[in-house]
């Protein structure tokens, strides 16, 4: 007998040393297998003692009364414990945590065992060689047997939101307590409760969430390594945009230009020039995708909602996207449904994007015959349902690699489409915008006869639509632009870029001065220049935009509107100049229709 309680308090020690050597998250869990396991321990030491002495000593000794006390002491705690893990399990680590009932359950719970602890120490006990009777034990007995009972309510209560694996160690301990009762009945010397403690306790250590501190940290500083390696390849990314889309600015707006001069220049000359400027934007927009899949990624794209007139922006956006079909023998149709609304509420550019995405693939991937987009509606409840096909009879997609279609860098049939510029990025952007959109995608396509792209997005319907198509149609007065003779501050240091600026600005009949850096702008505007509207670059040697912001910002009566003119295309970038002070943003390079968006809303409220 007294073999096995040896082997046990063996085995325990080494838990004990193996468990409080390592260091331990502090959860109500792990405290209390920290209290039961040392428990365990005292409770073998108990019961060898009570062994040791029930043999040695003469019957009812105070020494083995005391001992045998303490054991029966050591048994409730063991169980008052095993309570509190209960609770914990069922009200805390479960999926619906009550913590507020959990702390009255736990004072209960303590309140009962003390008065338990008392009965048990004041009862009458006798000790004989190798077991104790009378009134104590029998009083320890009745109460373990209740407590065991009324772990059921708890567990009944909450069985579908406890951990399952968490209960194995007590319906263990339940049946092991029967088992042991029993063979107690049969022969009292074999007392093998605290064994059986011994044996939960070791079941319970590979149950409970008890994660390595050492791992833990090892896993924060992965964690902080990896936040840290994204945070430089977005910096990454933001001063490469910069460093691409300056020098892009300049080739794609001089070569609009010169391209413009039609008649003065030879043929060959004009063409060269308008493959620079496609190579140019084709450039851009592999920059874009670039930026964009790192916004995606990093959860920093966001959807910024707008009234925009969806008809006049997607007719002008195939204009330029049909372009690519270039000597292509392909008809392009456009079907736009009569009752989509004028005016939607959304992210215009990111609902351009997934159009121009779909559109441009479909053309890049066909080579003869029909590319056809479909825009259909369902309004109802101020809501617009968009229906946006387009639909191809280019190369097609074999039907095992559609599912992967939407995978970043993927591009399929990588023998036929090596000819074909692209960065597999475009159709992985496209689908997280719909889905940010609250919309979805799909696809249908054969092998070598077409494909078919799906997109239903719900936009909002403006309240000016609404309005206006109960009132009578006022008339369009938007005939020629009219900003007056205005004065213009064109600020970067880099003079072709106020070139190229001073071009986009060329047909309003600005009075356009340039400067280089802050200083500059701060000297002007204290010498009592004055003037309209400053465009500023960001990043300027001496001084630049944002400290010059801040600057302006401190003269008294500074109200000049000022749109910081930056290269700077990464997300957020919007939001943190307005915050600065600035009164729009404008990423370089910039067209002329974009340039215009900003001056209709400053100077005409627009
Ligand atoms: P990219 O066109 O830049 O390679 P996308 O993400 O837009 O990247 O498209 C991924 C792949 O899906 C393409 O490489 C192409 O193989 C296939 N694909 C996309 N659109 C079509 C289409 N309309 N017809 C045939 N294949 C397409």
């Amino acid at each position: 007998m007294g073999n096995f309680i040896i082997c046990g308090l063996i085995f325990s020690i080494v838990l004990n040393i193996i468990y409080f050597s390592k260091k331990h998250i502090k959860s109500d869990e792990t405290k209390i297998f920290s209290v039961l396991i040392i428990i365990n321990l005292i409770s073998l030491l108990s019961e060898l003692l009570c062994l040791y002495f029930g043999f040695s000593l003469p019957e009812n000794t105070l020494i083995s009364k005391i001992a045998t006390k303490l054991y029966l002491v050591c048994l409730m705690s063991f169980l008052l414990f095993m309570t509190l893990y209960i609770y914990v399990i069922c009200y805390i680590t479960s999926s619906k945590p009550q913590l507020k009932y959990y702390k009255k359950l736990e004072t209960i719970s303590y309140f009962i065992w003390f008065i338990c602890v008392l009965i048990c120490i004041i009862l009458p006990i006798k000790t004989t060689k190798g077991f104790a009777t009378g009134l104590s034990v029998n009083f320890v007995y009745m109460a373990s047997t209740l407590v065991l009972i009324e772990w059921l309510f708890p567990f009944i209560k909450n069985i579908k939101s406890i951990n399952h694996k968490k209960i194995i160690p007590l319906i263990l301990f339940v049946i092991f307590m029967i088992i042991i009762s029993g063979i107690q009945k049969i022969n009292p010397h074999l007392t093998l409760t605290t064994v059986m403690e011994f044996l939960i306790i070791f079941i319970m250590y590979h149950t409970i969430e008890n994660p390595d501190l050492k791992l833990v940290n090892e896993l924060t500083y992965a964690k902080d390594a990896a936040e840290k390696a994204n945070r430089a390849k977005s910096d990454f990314l933001s001063s490469m945009s910069h460093e691409i889309r300056t020098p892009l600015n300049a080739i794609v707006g001089l070569s609009e230009d010169i391209a413009s001069f039609k008649n003065d220049i030879p043929n060959q000359v004009i063409e060269d020039v308008e493959d620079i400027g496609n190579a140019s934007q084709t450039l851009l927009e592999i920059v874009g995708n670039i930026l964009d899949i790192n916004k995606i990624e990093s959860n920093k794209m966001e959807i910024i909602s707008m009234p925009y007139n969806f008809k006049e922006e997607i007719t002008n956006l195939v204009k330029v996207t049909t372009t690519r079909i270039g000597n292509k023998p392909i008809t392009f149709k456009l079907n736009m449904a009569e009752d989509i609304p004028d005016e939607l509420i959304g992210d215009k550019v990111h609902v351009k994007e997934i159009v121009n995405n779909l559109l441009t693939n479909a053309i890049k991937y066909t080579e003869k015959g029909n590319v056809t987009l479909n825009i259909k509606c369902i309004n109802k409840n101020k809501i617009c349902l968009l229906f946006i096909s387009v639909e191809d009879t280019g190369i097609g997609i074999k039907a095992e690699k559609i599912n992967r279609l939407f995978e970043k860098f993927d591009r399929l049939d990588i023998e036929k489409n090596t000819t074909m510029e692209g960065t597999g990025l475009g159709l992985a952007i496209t689908k997280s915008l719909v889905e940010m959109m609250q919309g979805t995608i799909n696809i249908q396509s054969e092998y070598g006869k077409g494909s078919l792209f799906m997109v239903q997005i719900p936009q909002n319907i403006s309240k000016f639509h609404i309005e206006k198509e109960i009132k009578p149609k006022e008339e369009n007065i938007e005939s020629a632009v009219i900003y007056g003779k205005r004065r213009i501050l064109l600020v970067d240091d880099n003079n072709l870029n106020i070139k190229v600026a001073k071009r986009a600005l060329d047909e309003f009949d600005f009075d356009i001065t340039t400067c280089q850096n802050g200083v500059e702008v701060l000297d002007k505007i204290q010498n009592g220049n004055k003037y309209d509207l400053i465009l500023m670059d960001i990043m300027m040697p001496i001084m630049g935009g944002e400290e010059t912001m801040k600057k302006l910002k401190e003269i008294a009566n500074f109200s000049i509107p000022v749109i910081a003119l930056t290269a700077d295309a990464i997300d957020g970038a919007e939001e943190k100049y307005i915050n600065q002070g600035f009164i729009d943003y404008l990423a370089k390079p910039f067209k002329k229709e974009q340039i215009k968006e900003k001056l209709d809303k400053i100077f005409l409220h627009k």
